[in-house]
């Protein structure tokens, strides 16, 4: 009986380790969900929300076993928001990107890296680059890009399973303010973690949920 019990237990185990580090459709979802969520308000760079969204995935990564390429997930700066009116002054808030890192293991290759990424925030309630003629009103941003974030959280968990089978080291990473005008994306370009020649190829998933 108490064989059967711990090969019962054993078998949990393995199979939920198994589950998670694969993409699954309801997995997505769930990211979906969450990011255009009414409680996350179009993911509009700086504040509280932004705050719980950064958590969100710095979470997730550690979760996945991926870990900070500095001392935390977040990489902090400083976003100048768009105004319609350009006659206003712009306003800044603080805003982050985040990054983590999963080592190769190829003792040179292990120096060189690929960038994944994928900007997590939106445009809030609309605001100069939004496409609808509805005005304030939250814009959910599925596509745009919810479907990117939740394609980065899956595929780094899957990556993070497989880190014995990578040579060359991986970098993902979750851009902020995309849509103020590529803040994140810049931002980390100026301040990089490692070498930008370390850096071999980047690949940017911004709405992937259509696929056109
Ligand atoms: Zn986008």
């Amino acid at each position: 009986m108490q064989d059967y019990f711990w090969a019962f237990l054993l078998l949990l185990i393995s199979a939920s380790g198994y589950s998670q580090a694969e993409v699954t459709t309801e997995e997505l979802h769930d990211h979906i969900e969450f990011l255009t969520s009414k409680e996350n308000q179009g993911r509009y760079p700086g504040g509280k929300i932004n705050q719980v969204l950064v958590d969100y995935i710095a979470s997730d990564f550690e979760n996945s076993g991926l870990k900070p390429l500095s001392k935390n997930y977040l990489q902090k700066f400083k976003a100048e928001l768009r105004v319609s009116d350009k006659t206003k002054k712009k306003p800044k808030v603080k805003t982050y990107n985040v990054v983590a890192v999963l080592e190769g293991n190829h003792p040179v290759l292990k120096n060189e890296y690929l960038v994944l990424g994928a900007h997590y925030d939106h445009l809030g309630h609309g605001g100069p680059s939004s496409k609808s003629d509805k005005l304030n009103t939250v814009h959910p941003g599925a596509d745009d890009n919810a479907s990117g974030t939740s394609a980065l959280l899956e595929i780094s968990e899957r990556l993070a399973a497989h880190q014995s089978e990578l040579k060359r080291s991986v970098i993902v990473i979750a851009f902020g303010a995309e849509e103020q005008g590529l803040l994140g994306s810049t931002y980390f370009v100026n301040n990089p973690p490692v070498f930008l020649e370390q850096i071999k190829l980047m690949i940017n998933m911004d709405m992937v949920g259509r696929l056109n």
